[in-house]
């Protein structure tokens, strides 16, 4: 447990003193019937379907569903236009422009650094080890008086690994600002999530999403968990609408049939072991790395050419062969059966 974790301590003094904006529909009790409040048009929408009144601005029949899946109390959740909307709320809550600063632990997802790029947050680099595990030690000598967050991404994008659970409670015991732990692949692991934590940990923000395994990429839904207070000061800095009703009815579908989201990672995870065995068979496949993601880090002879030459028989993938520890290598995600079948055959001609 983090004793001296206190939130007043680290949040930003203009966050801290911030009114927020009251909606039309925050400023009444009761039950209303006639709606003049908020300027919306009485007569329906320019569409077929109507969405002519705001939605609701916490989300809260979504989030009671998301509760029973998650088991998570719904004020513990905040929903965002994606999950990168939370790692965005994190610097505009917590990081003061021009002097506080984050860690973050590469190779990883890139927008911790491009959303503190935005924030005008210094972001120190503290590289994952060779088998892609955390520098614990490293990590906290290089925590400042100044440092607010530490970004770590479990499974990590785009090496697919978990990190060590032990090596995160480390963190999490020994550094007194915000542990932001990002399991956009949770669902394609049996591992634990962090949220069971939650009760331990006041200063710990875990990070899911609705883009991957629930394949609503479209729709830009992801969720952060973490404390009372802290999920109380994203809802006063977010937007005051930012989910619209066509994504909180999109993903009320889709949570109330956990089924098919079941159904589609099983069939993803078999067609993984496919493609990973064959990757394996290729003469220029140097190393396909351990994943517990829906994509494989592959190590393969010239992979920056591989990747041009792919993308002229229109297969895309991503090279990552120029990011560090990842030198050589490609990241690509497991399609459908044809899809696979057809990378491999464009690998087998290169
Ligand atoms: C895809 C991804 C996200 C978030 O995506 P959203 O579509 O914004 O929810 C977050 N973190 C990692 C590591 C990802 O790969």
């Amino acid at each position: 447990m983090s004793a001296e974790f206190n939130l007043n301590n680290i949040l930003r003094e203009n966050i801290a003193k911030l009114k927020p904006y009251t909606s039309a529909r925050d400023e009444y009790s009761g039950e209303g019937e006639v709606f003049l409040d908020a300027n919306e048009n009485p007569l329906g929408s320019a569409t077929q379907h109507h969405h002519n009144r705001y939605p609701d601005p916490l989300q809260i029949d979504l989030k009671t569903e998301i509760s029973k899946i998650k088991n998570v109390p719904v004020e513990q959740i905040f929903l965002g236009n994606g999950s990168d909307e939370a790692i965005d709320l994190v610097f505009r809550a917590f990081c003061n422009p021009g002097k506080d600063n984050v860690i973050t632990v590469p190779p990883t997802y890139g927008m911790y650094q491009v959303l503190a790029d935005i924030n005008d947050v210094e972001v120190k680099q503290v590289s994952l080890t060779e088998d892609y595990q955390l520098d614990v030690d490293g990590i906290l000598g290089a925590v400042t008086e100044n440092t607010k967050v530490i970004f770590i991404c479990t499974p990590n994008n785009p090496t697919g690994n978990s990190i060590k659970s032990e090596d995160i409670f480390k963190i999490l015991d020994n550094f007194n600002g915000i542990v932001f732990v990002d399991e956009a692949y949770i669902d394609f692991t049996s591992a634990p999530s962090f949220t069971n934590e939650l009760k331990n940990y006041p200063n710990l923000v875990v990070i899911q999403t609705f883009s991957k395994a629930w394949g609503l990429a479209a729709i830009r839904l992801g969720m952060a968990y973490a404390s009372e207070e802290i999920i109380g000061i994203f809802n006063k800095v977010k937007f005051p609408y930012n989910i619209s009703d066509v994504t909180q009815e999109a993903a009320m579908e889709a949570v109330k049939n956990v089924a098919k989201t079941e159904k589609m990672v099983k069939e993803v995870l078999a067609q993984r072991d496919v493609l990973e065995n064959e990757l394996k068979q290729l003469a220029d496949v140097e190393k396909v790395y351990p994943t517990d993601a829906n994509f494989l880090l592959v190590k393969i002879k010239e992979a920056h050419q591989k990747y041009n030459d792919l993308i002229a028989q229109k297969i895309i993938v991503r090279d990552r062969s120029k990011v560090l520890l990842c030198e050589d290598s490609l990241r690509i995600t497991i399609g459908t059966a044809e899809e696979n079948t057809r990378l491999i055959n464009a690998l087998k001609t290169l």
